[in-house]
């Protein structure tokens, strides 16, 4: 979701948030031209022959298999739910308050567990649970269902519930600024269990349809692929309703499984990102929107279908069967749930949408939606990546240095945010899921990929991205899988660079100077380190403006120790004009010159 870090608190964000268009100018030209030949890949926004061969290769078994799945998380171990099947009547009338559900789940048991636990909180009011269509005993809490299972392990479960009630949240039923009434699903992190019974855990992802039966004249859009739109006969005098029905081909985790219901209007955008999807053809996307905000389309969506091309380019094909766009009661500025993004209205009702922000959910139905994190304290490999996939969009598409004004701006606020400080970006655990989401998960874990790609290059930081997302997509992922792809893609060892950047707290503070050696006609450079940090490993860019004017880069290795002295082996033609230490930015520190 899109949570900007001067934000700290989460609901109202939305309505606090400037979301201007980023600077337009295009000084220079996108170094990821470069990564694309780096890669044997057209980036430029054309044919794509490499991906398309490429998506056919992989597509099939590993997807339909349900990706690589983990087993390292203790939340329900021995439950592995495969497929949830929801139907939600909404009543005819308002005002909307309970809604009834039929709940039924295809799981698997790994482990000869007797009790199934789902998470649903207590307003919910369950009356049938069968297993295997048989009667099931059940007990409940506050919090969760138990279910007792029949003696057995290794095998598939199908298991009914049937229950009643209004959900506190989780699903937002409200009504709008003209009076008519919306339901929208807004589940993340773990508000799934308010109204859809669930093991509510990012490690457990599954497939989902959904059966949504409402009052004719709302539409409902959802996860997946439409299947049925049926308005039914209604008796006279009765509200007549609508069945709409969607499915998704792929699992997907609790956060992001969602409908929503409102009297939409629907811009479509087309289709793009033609071959570059796992699903024949194109990728749809549409934009669901109030009726009378519909004028506003397309704004910052026209760039909509390049954004999908561009990353499905850089990482592998789109995941899902289409991508909506949706103007919803979400709490957060955008949440990126499985090819349906759910924006906060307010974005839409202000005309404030930017390209930035779509580009940040975009990202996420790879990073974060196709590749989850296993267990929360990994959140970032979900919010660093979306956050630096929107970085990288502003590269391509406005150049270079847009690109590093974008980094420059989030570096200075970095290192003035007290959090950056004292705590790192993986916490040993997150006990409370109020404080999941801050500054280190989105711009100091974004920051850290940027010097990730600084680190080893263009061409093993992508073609090492690409394979971690290959390899966990329609899975699960723990920080340790990403650096092992990346370790592979550049056969060098990060233990150090993920050790220093992702599990302590912190960010360099150099003081740096240097002397030029008038016989060895060669500077030095003489790196200090502050005491408030453990020492950082670092690779640090300079530009050397020479006395004749040439402007030199190059690069000096700063150990981790307080203090550390590098000879530079750039001849030079006399004492330098100017010295320049990470001119673009690619570290997160600050330089003070001595
Ligand atoms: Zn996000």
């Amino acid at each position: 979701m899109y949570l900007p870090y001067s934000y700290t608190k989460l609901a109202g964000a939305a309505l606090r948030m400037t979301i201007g268009s980023a600077p337009t100018a295009a000084a220079r030209p996108s170094r990821l031209s470069g990564v694309g030949r780096a890669l044997g890949l057209q980036i430029a926004l054309g044919s794509c022959a490499a991906l398309i061969a490429l998506a056919a290769a992989l597509a099939p078994a590993r997807v339909l298999a349900q990706g690589v799945r983990s087993d390292r998380t203790t939340y329900r171990p021995g439950i592995d739910v495969l497929d949830y099947h929801f139907r939600i009547d909404f009543p005819a009338r308002p005002p909307i308050g309970a809604i009834n559900v039929t709940a039924e789940i295809a799981l698997r048991r790994t482990a000869p567990v007797d009790t199934l636990v789902l998470d649903l909180l207590a307003p919910m009011q369950v009356s049938d649970v069968s297993v295997n269509s048989a009667p099931a005993r059940f007990t409940r809490d506050s919090s969760t269902v138990r279910i007792a299972l029949p003696g057995g392990s290794g095998d598939s479960l199908a298991v009914a519930l049937r229950y009643r009630g209004a959900p506190a949240d989780g699903l937002v039923i409200r009504t709008d600024s003209a009076g008519r009434w919306t339901a929208f699903g807004d589940n993340y992190p773990d508000r799934a269990r308010h109204w859809l019974a669930t093991v509510d855990h990012p490690s457990d992802k599954a497939t989902v349809s959904w059966d949504v039966r409402a009052p004719l004249g709302s539409r409902v859009v959802a996860n997946g692929d439409l299947i049925e739109e049926s308005p039914e006969t209604a008796p006279a005098g009765a509200t007549p309703m609508v069945l709409t029905r969607w499915r998704t081909n792929r699992p997907i985790y609790t956060a992001v499984m969602v409908i929503g219901v409102a009297p939409f209007a629907v811009f479509e955008l087309g289709a793009s990102a033609c071959s570059l999807s796992e699903f024949p053809g194109c990728v749809r996307q549409s934009v669901w929107v109030a009726p009378e905000t519909r004028s506003t389309l397309p704004g910052a969506f026209a760039r909509a279908g390049d954004i999908v091309a561009f990353f499905a380019r850089l990482v592998a094909p789109f995941p899902y069967e289409k991508l909506a766009h949706v103007m919803s009661a979400t709490r957060y500025g955008g949440m990126e749930n499985a090819g349906a993004i759910f924006y906060a209205d307010g974005i839409f009702r202000r005309n404030a949408m930017s390209e930035s922000l779509i580009a940040h959910e975009t990202a996420h139905q790879w990073f974060g939606d196709a590749v989850t994190e296993t267990e929360w304290p990994h959140v970032w490999l979900s919010e660093g990546f979306a956050t630096y996939f929107a970085a990288l969009w502003t590269e391509f598409s406005q150049g270079e240095s847009a690109f590093v004004a974008e980094m420059k701006r989030s570096r200075d606020q970095l290192v003035k945010t007290p959090l950056t400080a004292s705590e790192p970006i993986v916490r040993a655990a997150v006990p409370d899921l109020g404080k999941l989401l801050n500054s280190n998960v989105y711009g100091k874990a974004g920051y850290t990929l940027h010097m990730l790609r600084g680190e080893i290059g263009d061409s093993a930081f992508f073609r090492g991205l690409r394979s971690y997302y290959l390899k966990y997509r329609h899975g699960n992922a723990l920080t340790a899988d990403l650096q092992r792809e990346l370790e592979a893609s550049s056969g060098a060892k990060l233990d150090w660079f993920f050790e220093q950047w992702l599990y302590r707290p912190g960010f360099a503070e150099l003081t740096v100077s240097w002397r030029y050696d008038e016989a060895r006609r060669a500077m030095s450079i003489t790196v200090g380190q502050s005491e408030r940090f453990q020492p950082y490993r670092l690779t640090m860019p300079i530009e050397i403006t020479t006395a004749s004017g040439r402007v030199i880069r190059t690069s000096v290795h700063v150990n981790a120790s307080r203090v550390s002295t590098q000879p530079l082996t750039v001849p030079l033609d006399g004492p330098p004009r100017t010295v320049s230490f990470d001119p673009d930015a690619s570290l997160l520190a600050t330089i003070s010159a001595k």
